[in-house]
């Protein structure tokens, strides 16, 4: 991008969710359809050479606990160590890149419960060639998914009102690339936000 505005700053936000997505199953205890949260467990069960594995999830309410299949009915062998450990010790990593796995949690449900508090972290990409900075690019990182709405990140980033969001989106002065995406749609991963002021864009906005 050689033919950017001078006073354009380029960044990137990662978004990484605090909360992990709950899954909505029927609860057999409170016999009706709830959220379960991961209890960060994982029980293994090896059987001669079989292996089944279960994360634990535990419903919101009552407790009453779903075991959703990881590992099912693997022989040994076909396991790879590392990951047998793994599961083996309740590794954190893995029980979280589990937990935020929604495409594999879709296996069992199509209610999933996305949540909104993540932490966003921005690095710059780009400097802008000349002061005050008038244009700013962000380049958002979604790894794992969120519940967070485009305009409720811009307002909270950029210490705007989602009025004044709307506002500015309405005036051309905060839009999409590529054009006409929904503010009011959850931030995906590789969206781009442009916001376009008259006046210098405050730097409380970019640096953390
Ligand atoms: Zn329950």
């Amino acid at each position: 991008m050689s033919n950017i505005h001078p006073q354009t700053l380029r960044v990137q936000w990662t978004m990484t969710p605090r909360t992990e997505p709950q899954p909505w199953l029927h609860c057999s205890r409170c016999r009706g359809p709830r959220g379960f949260r991961s209890s960060g467990r994982i029980r293994l069960n090896a059987n001669g050479r079989r292996v089944d594995a279960w994360l634990v999830y535990r419903c919101a309410d009552c407790d009453g606990t779903w075991n959703r299949p990881i590992v099912e009915r693997r022989a040994v062998g076909t396991l790879d160590r590392e990951y047998l450990r793994a599961l083996q010790s309740n590794d954190p990593t893995l029980v979280r890149t589990l937990a935020f796995d929604v495409a594999a949690l879709k296996r069992w449900t199509d209610r999933m419960q996305e949540f909104d508090d993540v932490l966003v972290t921005q690095c710059v990409l780009e400097e802008p060639r000349r002061m005050p900075v008038l244009r700013l690019e962000i380049e958002c990182r979604v790894p794992h998914p969120i519940g967070l709405r485009t305009d409720r990140l811009l307002a909270s980033e950029l210490r705007l009102s989602r009025s004044a969001v709307r506002r500015m989106a309405k005036a051309g002065m905060i839009r999409t690339v590529p054009e006409g995406a929904d503010l009011r749609r959850l931030v995906r991963d590789g969206m781009q936000v442009v916001v376009e002021t008259a006046q210098a864009v405050p730097s409380v906005c970019f640096t953390q």
